[in-house]
């Protein structure tokens, strides 16, 4: 029990400090020179702020890793719908589990993310991770332990109702983690005309999530744009704001 415990936090550790690490090693310490100009924000994010963001995502680990442990022991109650083997509902069943928990977790999280901008929860769930208006890769975990909560709880309330193979988790989670070192990264990667694309329009950019650090209250959404259209709260700076940074 105590070993699985230990692997499970060695794993919630390792994915953060591994993607986020190498994102912030390849285009903030190596690549700095080529991506000099992609910066969204000028001026480099002092050291302080990464120090705070370091503080806080070791903080969310333990939380994950807490809520993961309960996962397990619902799973092997038989709570949380895990089936062992893949070839059980097949390859086709397993991807649709992944896009399936991509697309709810984009509801749930522009909906929950709002719900913290209230000026009732604002102090108390989400002012740690506005903390920083230059992001780094490393602001992807700077969470109040009441918001990792928040988004930890996500996975396993699904679960309760779909059944999902635990590898299918994983890669969702890679993918999260991905996305999210993306949207924090400071540096815009995708180039000029992609949010006015017709199909690229609806993805999310570091730039979008870039605005919402620094104006609060727009932006909420995490990995479409479409939330965002649909309630009135896209940044109208956002196409303009795109083309600058990349240089159009
Ligand atoms: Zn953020
Ligand atoms: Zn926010």
């Amino acid at each position: 029990m105590a070993t699985t415990w230990l692997v499970m936090l060695i794993v919630e550790a390792a994915r953060y400090l591994l993607i986020a690490g190498a994102a912030f090693g390849f285009f903030w310490v190596w690549q700095r020179e080529r991506f000099a100009r992609r910066f969204i924000h000028r001026g480099a994010a002092r050291a302080a702020r990464i120090a705070h963001d370091l503080r806080w995502s070791a903080s969310t680990v333990l939380v994950f890793w807490a809520v993961g442990i309960v996962t397990k022991r619902l799973a092997d109650a038989g709570i949380v719908r895990a089936y062992p083997h893949v070839a059980e509902r097949g390859w086709l069943y397993f991807a649709f589990t992944i896009l399936a928990l991509i697309v709810l977790q984009d509801t749930y999280f522009y909906w929950t993310h709002r719900a913290m901008h209230h000026p009732r929860l604002y102090g108390l769930v989400h002012r740690t991770h506005h903390a920083s208006v230059q992001t780094s890769p490393w602001t992807a975990y700077a969470f109040s332990p009441l918001e990792a909560l928040t988004h930890a709880v996500f996975v396993p309330l699904v679960w309760l109702v779909i059944p999902m193979h635990e590898a299918a988790v994983f890669v969702f989670l890679i993918f999260m983690l991905l996305r999210n070192v993306q949207g924090h990264l400071s540096i815009e990667l995708f180039s000029s005309g992609f949010t006015r694309g017709k199909l690229l329009g609806w993805s999310t950019t570091t730039t979008h999530h870039a605005l919402h650090h620094r104006h609060y209250r727009t932006n909420y959404g995490l990995y479409f744009t479409w939330w965002d259209r649909l309630m009135g709260t896209s940044d109208a700076r956002y196409h303009d704001e795109f083309e600058r940074v990349v240089g159009a």
